[in-house]
Order: structure tokens, then C-alpha cells, then sequence
């Protein structure tokens, strides 16, 4: 408030997708505090991360040079230094024109003997919508494929799969602060408190104000307090428990047979597949009283309006997708989608996970949900870039580190690969695995801003702006566009992410001209625009620049935008919604004699993602300094252990050890870690199963064994 201030820069939180608005406020080049301003979808509000997470920009160990690996230093994927330790025995510093030549040098070199699928890029939800646009077209047009994908792969790429199919957008359909206008709203699979603080608010205040509140979660948290129900269902049991509500909608004569007639298609089918799931059969596998399902699904479907808001809790199972076509049919039968305080919100963890996505960062499609199979989409690109394209789907995260190990002899081994501010050997299923694969690849060229577990493995690190220090747009996971203004100059010779990839094009061959066509970011976002003129035609730069925020699908200069869709037509072929029935299917790895307790990964509110950031800001560390494992009283009494006292927990593919913390929402037989620190890196436990739809690996559910340490 009022320290004296040289100026103040209106941006975006660069946390998580709710995409509170603030205001940075800048003293002798330094970001000294943050306030919340005005935006739709905060109001002034921001939580913790967002007021106290910004003096990671500032820490000592930013990178504010290019390195390039020493001679002869071998790559170790089973010792990842600790956090900030000392980098020089390993690299050298290297100036930009050394360090680009090297990392786009060796690409090409790469592609031009082992061909495009030998090379890779992983972008990032973390960066701007201009950004990932650029980084996927670079893939696509210089390194020749479309091995291009990000972390929506690890978060809700079963949940888009799932909308795809179902509605034909991945995107929401009701903006969260729609929960004013719910009678009832299921929030399954996730804890908004942690992930999405200020959502987490305005559910709250509508509960205040009469809305029910129903948690579906194996882990009752904090928003089990403001609920009506809550439904601690047992793990990996999602389908039993929504089926069974589906099943007692029909069952019970509460379908709107309207909206059935003129909206959906292959009703029948659902009805028949769910004939099966009663309350009353699925009680003993859900772990869930049958009266109480059907108390919850009669109160969704009689609700005046209905609304889902879901997590990765959902979508990160084998069977994320089947998770997701419940909701849908759920929402489907009972009208309640197409209008206020109702539909589907798959709640997004990344400030720009929606828009990196809809910019193309996808191995399947490109730039807005464009298939890159589909004929005239491909032609259509080819035309607009002015270069030949790969037809056929890249690889996904997960399967593209199977493929750096690949034999010799595939020709799709993964050889070469450019990640942008993605941090793969934190964030992916089964680290061992992912570490290895990244040490042996023949030239891994990262950009960042810090020395991340996954830059230790690289060949050429190129130094990066943070988030305040760039102009861009992101969106958020209400479909709003916004614009976030550079406030402070990136440290040292560190260099915007757009000047970077632009080099590498350069280098790698494309005949980009950074001085002519994207001699700024408005450029870049007007060719994006040109490209997704289908969603954000109508959002001109000098409109963002105008209005901050501007909601998608806004077709036209005067077209507000549409906060809620779906109101007379889905955008399938038919227009309508497709239902499609699921089977019970069991985690990939269930307990045994050896790990018989379950793993739950996720975040907390002080630490993002792979804590590179919040761990390095000053007054998050402070608030949550160790890893912790989170359990109930009654299986830390069976172990013998204090809350406090350090267990190790194991899996079939690594350890951790870490303090114990009492949870009395976490279910007995379960163990929650956070993904956020190096030391105790709960993704060595994870495994990485994939949900043969979406491909997200199984991050919510392994077997592991709990000892004191
Ligand atoms: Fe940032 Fe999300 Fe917190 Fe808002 S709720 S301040 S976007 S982390």
C-alpha cells in the first residue's frame, strides 16, 4: 500500500488459470509488492501466491547468460543436484550467438540425418498465448513434425478429450463466478481452496448465499466445510459413483426428456450401459450410501440450475476420460448445461494451460483444435504458413521419453529436443524413468529462467524473461483473453522467449525475419488471431490493450464475447452433444501385500507446480519450508509415527523421505505428497500409466508402502 513506488504495471497473476488481475509495483527496477486490481474474474482479490509469490523474479539464482555444457561432462539422470547448487564444473558460460548456433545448429543437424520425428519440442503453459504459438509453428515448420505438446498432457488432456468428443470444445462453458447463479454445484476431484484460491472464494460466498455445495473427493479439504454434502468416495472409483448418479436420474424419472430429444445423441445407449449401476450396486464399490447418491443426484438434476466444477483428481486416472464423459452425461440428462450457474468447468492449473492449448501446443492439433489429420485443416495451414506439413499426430509427453529410450533401430527414436520453460524432470509420472530418458538423448537445448532439474541434463541452456518481465496475453480458464504488461527488464543478458524462438527458426532455417514480420509481440498475436479466427477473431491487440480482458468465442470488434456457450447448439458436427457410456475400469497398479496404501499427488496453496518459482520466493518458502506426506491419525498411529517425524515412502519405481503431516481429510490407507520439491520429488513414486484417450498419465493413484524412516 504505501510504500513510495517509481511506477505501477497492470498484469496477470502468473500462477494458476483463474487469472486474477493485478498490478505490479516497481521501485528502482525491483518488483516491491503486488496489489490486486479490479479484473472479471478477481474483483480486487488475489490469494497468497499471487499477492506474496513475485521476488522469485529477482533471486540470485536466475540465469542471466547462455550455457553450454563442458566437454566431456557426462549427463547423470539418477543425481539431479540440489536446488542452486553450484552449476560451474558442469556448464560454461557462452555467448548468444555461440549458444544458438550450438542449440539450433545440432537440431538440424539431427533432423537432416534421423529425419523430423527425431526431434521434439515441449512448450509451455506457463509462457504467453504469442509464445506457444510461435513454438509450435517452429516445430511444426522447422523441425518438420508435429512432436509438439506441453503440460495440459499431465493436467486435463483426458478432460478435453472427453469435451471434444462429447461437446466439440475443450474449453468451459460457464466462467466460475457463474457459481452465483447455481442452485447446486459438484465439485468433484478437486481442492479450489489450495489450487484455485480466489474460485475457491466466490464458491464460498455463493454457499453463504444458498447454493449447495456438493465435494465429491477422496480427500475431504477445506471446502468440505462450506459444503452440503460431501461424498469421500474411495479412490479410483469416480465411474461407480457417477454412473450410479446417472442411473438414478433415469431411474428415478428425473431426466429432461426435452433437452434429451432436441440436444443429445445416443441416449439410449447411456441408458442401457447404466441400467447396471445402481445406487444400490455401485454403494460397496464407491464406498459411497446408496440413499445418499440418490439424495445428491435427485437434488443435481431438480436444481434450478447445476453446475460441475472438476480437478485433476479427475482427470489424471487411466480412466480420466471416462470420468469426464460421466460429468458430461450427468450435466446432458438433466438440462444442465446452455445457461447460467450450469455446465461444465474443468477447472484450469496454469495461468495460460487454456490458451498454450488452444495456440497449437497439441501433437494432434493445430493452432485452435484444428486436427492436423484433417484434410482441410492441413491444407489450410500449409497454405497459411507456405510450407509443406507433417499429417499424422506427434507423440505426447509421456510417450516421447519412451521414445528417447527407444532401440536404435526406431526410426522415431527421439534424438533431439527444445523444451521452453517446461520442467519434465520434476512434472512427469515416474522420474527415474523420465531422467534417464532425458540424459540420453544426443542434445537437449532448455529455456528458462532458472537451473532446473531438467536443465542440469541439457547440452544448451538459454537464459529467459520471467513472467513481468514480458507484454503478452494469456487465458484463463473462463475463456478471457488478457493482456499482461512488462514491468521490469529481464536480468543480465536473459532474453524474451519470443526474441529466442526466433533465433532458433532463424537458425534452424526458416526464413523468419524478426526485424520485418514479428518485430513485436502485437505482430505475433495478430497471425495467432488469423489462425483462431473461428474463437478470437474479434479480439484485436488494440482492443486487449483497451479492455485488458476479452472472452472467447468473440467473433466480431463489436461482439462482447460469450462468457456462457452452448446455449442453443454444441459445436459438433450435428450440433448436439454426444453421450457416451463407460465401463468400470481399476487403476493401472492397485495395493498389494508389498505397497498396500495409496499415493495422492497434488499441490498445496504456498507452492506451484515444480516450486521452481515459489520455492524461490521469499515469504512461500518461509510458509512451507519441507516437504511434506500427508495422512490420517489412524494410519500414522498404525505406523507408529508422530506427526513430524520423517517417513519414507515407497513405490515399485523410487523413494522419498519426508515429514509425516496429520490430515484428517486425507482417507485412511492414503498418502498425499506435493509435487513441488526436488528433495522429496513425489513424481519418483508416480507411475506413468496412460489414460488411452486423453494420454495423461495416472499421477492420482499407485501403490506405495509407508515406513518410519
Ligand atoms: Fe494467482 Fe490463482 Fe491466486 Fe489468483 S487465485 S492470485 S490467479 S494463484
Amino acid at each position: 500500500g504505501s510504500q513510495v513506488v517509481d511506477r505501477s504495471v497492470d498484469s496477470v497473476c502468473p500462477f494458476c488459470g483463474v487469472g486474477c488481475q493485478l498490478t505490479y509495483k516497481v521501485r528502482d527496477d525491483k518488483i516491491v509488492a503486488v496489489e490486486g486490481r479490479d479484473g472479471p474474474a478477481n474483483h480486487g482479490r488475489l490469494c497468497v501466491k499471487g499477492r506474496f509469490g513475485f521476488d522469485y523474479v529477482h533471486h540470485a539464482g536466475r540465469l542471466t547468460f547462455p550455457l553450454v555444457r563442458r566437454e566431456g561432462v557426462a549427463k547423470h539422470g539418477d543425481a539431479v543436484p540440489p536446488r542452486d547448487a553450484d552449476w560451474r564444473d558442469t556448464f560454461r558460460e557462452a555467448s548468444w550467438d555461440e549458444a544458438l548456433a550450438l542449440a539450433a545448429g545440432k537440431l538440424k543437424a539431427l533432423r537432416d540425418r534421423h529425419g523430423p520425428k527425431s526431434l521434439a519440442g515441449f512448450g509451455s503453459a506457463k509462457g504467453t498465448n504469442e509464445e506457444a504459438y510461435l513454438f509450435q509453428k517452429l516445430v511444426r515448420t522447422g523441425f518438420g513434425s508435429n512432436n509438439v505438446d506441453h503440460c495440459t498432457r499431465l493436467c486435463h488432456a483426458s478432460s478435453v478429450a472427453a469435451l471434444l468428443e462429447g461437446v466439440g470444445s475443450g474449453a468451459v462453458s460457464n466462467p466460475v463466478n457463474d457459481v452465483a447463479h447455481a442452485e447446486l454445484i459438484l465439485v468433484i476431484g478437486s481442492n479450489p481452496t489450495v489450487n484455485h484460491p480466489v474460485a475457491a472464494t466466490w464458491m464460498k460466498n455463493a454457499a453463504q448465499s444458498g447454493t449447495r455445495i456438493v465435494l465429491a473427493d477422496p480427500r475431504i479439504t477445506d471446502i468440505g466445510q462450506q459444503a452440503w454434502r460431501t461424498l469421500p468416495f474411495r479412490p479410483d472409483t469416480d465411474v461407480a459413483l457417477l454412473n450410479a448418479m446417472i442411473h438414478t436420474v433415469i431411474d428415478e424419472g428425473l431426466v429432461n426428456q426435452d433437452f434429451i430429444a432436441q440436444r443429445t445423441s445416443h441416449y439410449e445407449e447411456l441408458a442401457q450401459s447404466v441400467a447396471r449401476f445402481s445406487p444400490e450396486a455401485m454403494a460397496p464399490v464407491c464406498g459411497i450410501p446408496a440413499q445418499t447418491i440418490r439424495e445428491v443426484a435427485r437434488a443435481f438434476a431438480t436444481a434450478k440450475a447445476a453446475m460441475i466444477l472438476w480437478g485433476m483428481g479427475v482427470s489424471q486416472h487411466v480412466h480420466g476420460t471416462d470420468n469426464v464423459r460421466c460429468l458430461i452425461a450427468l450435466c446432458a440428462i438433466t438440462g444442465q448445461i446452455g445457461k447460467p450457474g450450469s455446465g461444465l468447468h474443468p477447472l484450469r492449473g496454469q495461468n495460460n494451460v487454456q490458451g498454450a492449448s488452444d495456440a497449437g501446443l497439441i501433437p494432434m492439433m493445430f493452432p485452435n483444435y484444428q486436427r492436423v489429420d484433417n484434410a482441410s485443416a492441413h491444407a489450410w495451414f500449409e497454405d497459411f504458413w507456405g510450407t509443406p506439413l507433417d499429417r499424422s499426430p506427434g507423440y505426447t509427453v509421456v510417450e516421447l521419453m519412451d521414445k528417447a529410450l527407444a532401440d536404435e533401430s526406431d526410426p522415431h527414436k527421439l534424438r533431439g529436443l527444445y523444451i521452453m520453460g517446461e520442467n519434465p524432470a520434476m512434472s512427469d509420472p515416474n522420474l527415474n524413468h523420465t531422467r534417464h530418458a532425458l540424459a540420453s538423448l544426443e542434445h537437449l537445448v532448455v529455456q528458462d529462467i532458472f537451473m532446473t532439474e531438467t536443465a542440469w541434463l541439457a547440452d544448451v541452456i538459454l537464459p529467459a524473461s520471467a513472467w513481468p518481465e514480458k507484454t503478452g496475453t494469456v487465458s484463463n480458464t473462463d475463456r478471457m483473453v488478457q493482456l499482461g504488461r512488462q514491468a521490469i527488464d529481464p536480468p543480465g543478458d536473459a532474453r524474451a522467449d519470443l526474441w529466442i524462438i526466433q533465433q532458433m527458426a532463424q537458425r534452424m532455417g526458416l526464413q523468419w525475419n524478426y526485424e520485418g514480420k514479428y518485430h513485436g509481440v502485437a505482430a505475433v498475436y495478430d497471425e495467432m488471431r488469423q489462425a483462431m479466427h473461428a474463437a478470437i477473431g474479434g479480439i484485436r491487440w488494440e482492443r486487449l490493450e483497451r479492455e485488458g480482458s476479452v472472452t472467447y468465442p468473440c467473433l466480431a470488434d463489436d461482439d462482447p464475447g460469450q462468457p456462457i456457450v452452448f446455449i442453443d447448439r454444441f459445436p459438433t458436427q450435428d450440433g448436439r452433444l454426444r453421450l457416451v457410456p463407460t465401463e468400470l475400469v481399476s487403476a493401472d497398479e492397485t495395493p498389494d501385500a508389498d505397497y498396500p496404501m495409496v499415493l495422492i499427488t497434488g499441490r498445496q496453496l504456498e507452492h506451484w507446480h515444480t516450486g521452481s518459482m515459489t520455492r524461490r520466493a521469499t515469504v512461500l518458502d518461509a510458509l512451507e519450508p519441507e516437504a511434506t506426506a500427508s495422512l490420517a491419525a489412524a494410519d500414522l498411529a498404525r505406523l507408529g509415527v508422530q506427526p513430524g517425524e520423517r517417513i519414507t515412502v515407497r513405490s515399485r519405481r523410487g523413494e522419498v523421505t519426508l515429514r509425516a503431516r496429520q490430515d484428517d481429510g486425507t482417507a485412511d490407507g492414503c498418502v498425499f505428497i506435493p509435487f513441488a520439491y526436488a528433495e522429496a520429488a513425489a513424481n519418483l513414486l508416480t507411475n506413468a500409466a496412460l489414460d488411452p484417450f486423453g494420454k495423461i498419465p495416472e499421477f492420482k493413484y499407485c501403490a506405495v508402502s509407508v515406513q518410519k524412516a
